[in-house]
This record gives structure tokens, sequence and C-alpha cells, in this order.
């Protein structure tokens, strides 16, 4: 862990001017010190923001519209608070045991199975979730028929450029999951089962359910975004490259008053500070042994 102190840089959630946490996996680096999103996340809100011609804003400084509904799953960190405030959100998770599941209820979902009605959301946003969906072709198909004409599916998942296919981990046959790989878990606490890793199939998969697909693969040094790759797939429509030119006047930022985020503020500072204290100890006790040599 270091602190990469350089000119302003913004968190593009809570807004807070600062220094970032670098951590080792890149995707998952550059902790907020008010908030603590990762990049990955920030990345995720810097292209909604895109998507809504408003990334030059943080999401705590977005307008209310509450005509706009979005679903995700399993939303995580400090974002899903600022979208249920401002928009139709719905955060929901996947627990197969929850008979909730089967109707259109805004906190559960099973993306293979969508209980909402067709053309309803705006956009459909999965974060490193669909490499844990069982047959991710019913979650495609299903997030397609959701979405409104001209809607956005925004997806990021592990995914590697240098395999032409995605690498099958775990085989879906009738009710058998049959293990081809060494089982990997991750998400949800470590204990969701990953059944594939993406490769570049992926875009064509997703334009045969009918979407228009973009993959970007950007950083933005302003919002200490490290390199991602995000998907978006429109619905009957078009994909505006413009709009995902990321302008250097993105960085012109006017001053702003960070988002008083007490509990995440508090978390990360035991999450990432409070296990440096052996070291700060250590420390003290090196200076004093230097500064009163024993006799
Ligand atoms: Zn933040």
């Amino acid at each position: 862990m270091m602190d990469i102190h350089s000119p302003p840089i913004r968190c593009n959630i809570c807004g807070y001017d600062g220094s970032f946490i670098h951590k080792e996996n890149e995707r998952e680096s550059m902790i907020c010190r008010n908030c603590s999103s990762s990049s990955r996340l920030r990345a995720v809100m810097y292209i909604l923001g895109t998507c809504l011609g408003i990334a030059r804003l943080p999401v705590v400084a977005w307008a209310k519209n509450k005509e706009i509904r979005i679903l995700e799953s399993s939303g995580r960190g400090p974002y899903p608070m600022m979208l249920k405030e401002k928009f139709d959100y719905y955060n929901t998770e996947y627990d197969p045991d929850s008979e909730l599941m089967k109707r259109p209820f805004t906190a559960y979902a099973d993306f293979q199975s969508l209980a909402y009605d067709e053309g309803v959301f705006d956009y459909v946003i999965a974060s490193d979730v669909f490499e844990h969906v069982r047959e991710d072709a019913k979650g495609f198909s299903e997030i397609y028929r959701v979405l409104k004409k001209g809607g956005a599916f925004i997806l990021t998942v592990p995914y590697n450029h240098e395999w032409a296919q995605t690498l099958t981990r775990v085989k879906v046959e009738g009710d058998r999951d049959i293990e081809l790989l060494p089982p990997e878990y991750h998400g949800g606490g470590g204990q969701t089962l990953a059944y594939r890793t993406y490769g570049r199939d992926l875009p064509d998969r997703l334009r045969a359910f009918g979407f228009s697909v973009a993959l970007l693969n950007f950083d933005a040094s302003q919002h200490a975004i490290t390199r991602q790759i995000v998907f978006v797939a429109i619905k009957e429509g078009y994909l505006d490259v413009t709009k995902y030119h990321f302008l250097e006047t993105d960085a012109r930022m006017e001053p702003l008053q960070a988002s008083p985020l007490f509990l995440f503020r508090l978390f990360a500072f035991l999450k990432y500070n409070f296990f440096s204290a052996p070291y700060f100890i250590s420390e003290v006790r090196r200076r004093l042994r230097d500064r009163f040599p024993k006799s």
C-alpha cells in the first residue's frame, strides 16, 4: 500500500478531492479515502454518467430524476444509496431460496428469469456479476427484454482480451454443474462460484441478442480510474461514439464539497488505516530505542 499524491484528483462518486489508496489488484485499486469506492466502481459510475450526459459531476451531485428506472444486481459500495435517492433504482440480490425472486420485487431478482415486464428499465447494471450467472445466455436475453428501446446494459466482467473464446470453468448440463477447472470463488464474501472468465467472443454473443455493443477500454486519471474494460450494450438503438470520447475538459472541475459520508469514512479508515497501526507502533518503538538506548 502506498499513497499517490498528485494534482487534484476527484472521486466521481462522492466528490472527494485528494489522494487515493493504491492496491496491487489494478481493477480494484485506488480506494477513495472518503467513500472507499474502488477504481472499478468509479469506472462503472463514470460510464453511467456518460450515458446520462452528466459524467462531469460526481454521482452525489447528480440531479434527482425519479423517471429514470435502473436495475442492478449486487450493487456494492457507496453509490447504491446515492442512486436510490436520485432514481427509481432497484439494487437487487440473487437468492435462489427466496420466493420473492419470482415476483417483480425491487430487492430480489434472478437475471436468468426476471419477473419484470418487457421494456421497463432505462439502464441495467451488472458489475462483476455475470461470471457467476449459471446460464448467462438466459441473463443476456432477459436483460434485453426488460430494457426500454434505446436502453443501455452496462457490464463489467473478468475479461481476457487475449482469449478468442470465453474460458468455461464450470460446464452446465441440465441441473448438473460439471467442474472443468479447479473451482474459483469470489464476490459475496468469496462464496460465489465463477462459471467462466470471458474472452473476445463476449461482444458478439451480446450482439446475437440484438444489442449494439461497445467495448470501452479506458482510464480517467482525473478520477483515479485505472485501466478498465466496460461493455455498453444498447437495445434497438445505436452507440453515439461522440459520447464516449473521454475529453480532457472532463478534468476541469469546479471546487466542490465532498459528501460527508461518515460511516463510509469510518469503514475506509478501519479497513485501510487500522491495519497499519502495528507498523506505526514498531516505528515509534524503534525511534524511542534510538533516542534512549539501554545502557
Ligand atoms: Zn469517494
